[in-house]
């Protein structure tokens, strides 16, 4: 029974006592939190609780079982609680709590990366987040890493120490990945002297970068013994976890496989429908993928200049909120505006356009649409990104990114406030909405037009076919030239994305799948929810969202009730 009956009963006695063990759950997740950043400093830092500046969590073995302890014992005492007591939003934050200690517990002793992954042992991120957040003066944020800085030899030590039967891939990963902690070290003794501090900076910095090489110079006597695939005993768990779905990694890649053809056949026809006008008088090719591909190839010219990356993006925003506002898809708060801007330097060279959100514990700081500007690649690069971010695409990335995207479900997500949900939120959920998001513009007749639907249905298609490729890649052992055929020829990506997308594979496992497979269980959610009489669209939305970032799977038990 939830809280909310008791009070429609008006039994208080029940009520005062339901509302007693809430508090009691409150206080029992703050006890978790405060006792986990203890035990994680790095974990600490990265959800904004700097105060943990001045230690490192170290890969050692010690650290690790200090944390199996602790996590079978927080474990044993959340699944002890009885549901009945708990509101709706505290159930889900038990589930996530629940479900991220076994998941941690899973990592630590079954998956065991840190010994076959030696670019999980990394301390750049917490280095740069403290050194680049203006959390305090920049004199107390240098003092704060001197000893995090300190630390670092016995850092790769305990990481030294930590890697047996190394995968090739993850090793080379490391080895490109070291001028990047040297360049952070680099920053933090430029910093240090503008702050007046570089004295009591320099040898700890000269010390860790010695570290820094000397980790490098043991990686290349590594011999590598472990292949990068996952393989199926270790996938299938590692999606329960991740993922958190309703369904099998095996039933979402087959449900994938499926989508793929549905898709396929609509962009066929919008391709066939727009070839006269597109290519002349041409012949139209007899293959699928070539008529799709090269109608998609010669739309792709139609693209904002260069210069204008930046600006177009900023200018598309208020067009969205405007879009969703007047077809009353979903509220929105003007109070907590997005900002774009263009990405930071010191973040430049990953992603081309993301959502920058504060910490779990930095609800005050402001929501940045980081876009990397165009300015530093070739003509040929340049125009290369130009079309592949085309007209039509540009549209749907900024749906995705922003409204009623990531943005747009992270303004409703901080309505209702969980300091669980922020830091342990599900990410097929998060991908999900936003991939679900760009569908459901598309639907309420945004950009409607052939050009539209067919260049959605690339867009659409990349997150179906991460979902097919992972699985195929991790699961039944595809070789790199089958992925490319894959990507390139059967999903209208360029060479460049391509290439991209076969290295990440490799380096990571199962977060690709994350966009069709949330995607999918809200779409499917919604259609349940359709057949129901009284069905509203935008009320689905605002429920749907109520939730944080809770997995659809709890979220749809909830809504389906
Ligand atoms: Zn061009
Ligand atoms: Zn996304």
């Amino acid at each position: 029974m939830r809280r909310r009956d008791f009070a429609a009963l008006g039994l208080t006695a029940l009520g005062v006592s339901a509302r007693a063990e809430g508090a009691a759950f409150g206080q029992m997740s703050e006890r978790f939190l405060e006792a986990l950043w203890k035990l994680d400093p790095d974990a600490a830092v990265a959800a904004g609780r700097f105060e943990f500046a001045g230690r490192v969590t170290l890969p050692s073995p010690a650290q690790r079982l200090r944390m199996t302890a602790f996590l079978t014992e927080q474990l044993a005492a959340f699944e002890k609680l009885p549901d009945a007591t708990l509101s709706t939003s505290e159930r889900m934050d038990r589930a996530l709590l629940i479900g991220k200690m076994r998941s941690d517990l899973w990592r630590l002793e079954v998956l065991r990366e840190w010994s076959w992954n030696p670019a999980e042992h990394n301390p750049a991120a917490p280095l740069d987040l403290l050194l680049n957040t203006e959390y305090a003066p920049l004199r107390e944020r240098v003092r704060a890493l001197q000893p995090r800085v300190a630390a670092l030899p016995g850092y790769y030590r305990a990481a030294r120490l930590s890697l047996a039967g190394v995968t090739r891939e993850h090793t080379e990963l490391a080895i490109q990945q070291a001028p990047g902690v040297l360049g952070v070290l680099d920053d933090i003794a430029k910093r240090a002297a503008e702050a007046g501090q570089a004295s009591a900076l320099r040898a700890p910095i000269a010390t860790a970068r010695a570290a820094v090489n000397a980790y490098v110079a043991h990686l290349k006597t590594l011999q590598p013994t472990r292949g990068f695939r996952l393989g199926a005993a270790l996938y299938e768990p590692k999606f329960q976890h991740d993922i958190q779905s309703a369904r099998t990694a095996k039933e979402t890649y087959e449900l994938a496989q499926q989508r793929r053809e549905e898709v396929l056949a609509s962009m066929q026809e919008q391709a066939a429908q727009l070839w006269p006008t597109v290519m002349g008088s041409e012949p139209v090719p007899t293959d699928r993928f070539a008529l799709i591909g090269r109608v998609i190839d010669k739309l792709s010219a139609r693209h904002v200049a260069r210069e204008r990356f930046v600006e177009e993006i900023r200018a598309q925003i208020p067009q969205l909120e405007a879009w969703v506002r007047d077809h009353d898809l979903l509220s929105q708060d003007a109070s907590k505006p997005l900002i774009v801007r263009e990405t930071p330097e010191y973040q430049r060279g990953v992603a081309g356009a993301s959502i920058e959100a504060p910490g779990a514990y930095r609800p005050q700081d402001k929501t940045y649409y980081n876009v990397t500007p165009l300015t530093d690649l070739t003509p040929e690069q340049a125009e290369s990104s130009l079309r592949e971010y085309n007209h039509w695409i540009l549209q749907i990335l900024n749906i995705h990114e922003a409204i009623p995207g990531h943005y747009t479900q992270l303004v409703h997500a901080n309505r209702t406030p969980s300091k669980v949900k922020a830091l342990f939120g599900n990410g097929a959920m998060v991908e999900g909405w936003a991939v679900y998001g760009e569908r459901m513009m598309i639907e309420s007749g945004y950009g409607a037009s052939p050009e539209m639907t067919l260049m959605w249905g690339k867009w659409h298609l990349r997150s179906v076919t991460n979902t097919v490729l992972d699985y195929s890649v991790h699961v039944l052992g595809m070789q790199e030239a089958q992925a490319l055929d894959l990507l390139v020829r059967q999903a209208f990506q360029t060479e460049r994305e391509a290439k991209e997308k076969w290295r990440r594979v490799q380096l990571t496992s199962v977060q690709l799948t994350s966009y069709f497979s949330g995607y999918s269980e809200i779409f499917a959610l919604r259609e349940q929810l359709k057949a129901r009489p009284g069905f509203n669209l935008k009320a689905f939305h605002e429920q749907f969202l109520s939730y944080g970032n809770a997995p659809v799977r709890l979220i749809a038990a909830e809504m389906l009730g």
